[in-house]
């Protein structure tokens, strides 16, 4: 009889025992929430770099679950882009550093660093870096599939992307529309 009360109580105590030590492992774990992620610049990879343009990605299109994507996009002087519009997409541009020139619906700002513009859909806008400076631009891209429009032209050799079918192709899988000016 004794021998089975201490029996129990040792199962008592080691239960105790066992469930405090669930507690502390419990309470000292990180609770890392599914899809969440840090970017630090000097890790991400780099998904483009030509002549022009330097971007990594800061939010994937898989992040946020097809919301927006958001890039770090690094502009080197003298990079232009011409009149266009996108049909299914916003974009906001934040200038980090640098300058650049941006006009949207043919209203013309020179942004300087803390600067941003928001583009709507369908809205004509063209952009220029200003000074022999490189402008260094946060851009939240929405709805969220820039990345699959890189994925889709990977597929794609430079040589490929020069012929004007694929670009034509490229261009409107990608919502990139160009507008081309009266003489
Ligand atoms: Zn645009």
């Amino acid at each position: 009889m004794t021998k089975n009360l201490n029996l129990s109580r040792k199962m008592v105590v080691g239960t105790f025992v066992i469930c405090g030590l669930l507690l502390i492992i419990v309470s000292v774990t990180p609770q890392v929430k599914p899809g969440h992620k840090f970017y630090f610049p000097d890790k991400a990879p780099i998904v483009t770099d030509d002549k022009e343009v330097t971007t990594k990605i800061v939010v994937g299109d898989n992040e946020s679950e097809g919301r927006y994507t958001v890039l770090s996009d690094l502009w080197k002087p003298g990079f232009s882009v011409s009149t266009h519009y996108h049909a299914r997409h916003t974009e906001t541009f934040y200038l980090v550093s640098g300058e650049a020139e941006w006009t949207v619906d043919g209203e013309k700002h020179a942004m300087k660093a803390g600067d941003a513009v928001y583009i709507p859909a369908n809205a004509p806008h063209s952009a220029r870096t200003l000074g022999n400076k490189p402008a260094h631009f946060i851009l939240i891209y929405s709805a969220g599939d820039y990345e699959s429009h890189l994925r889709r032209e990977l597929k794609y050799t430079e040589q490929e992307k020069k012929d004007p079918k694929v670009k034509e192709l490229l261009r409107e899988l990608n919502d990139f529309n160009v507008v081309i000016k009266k003489p």
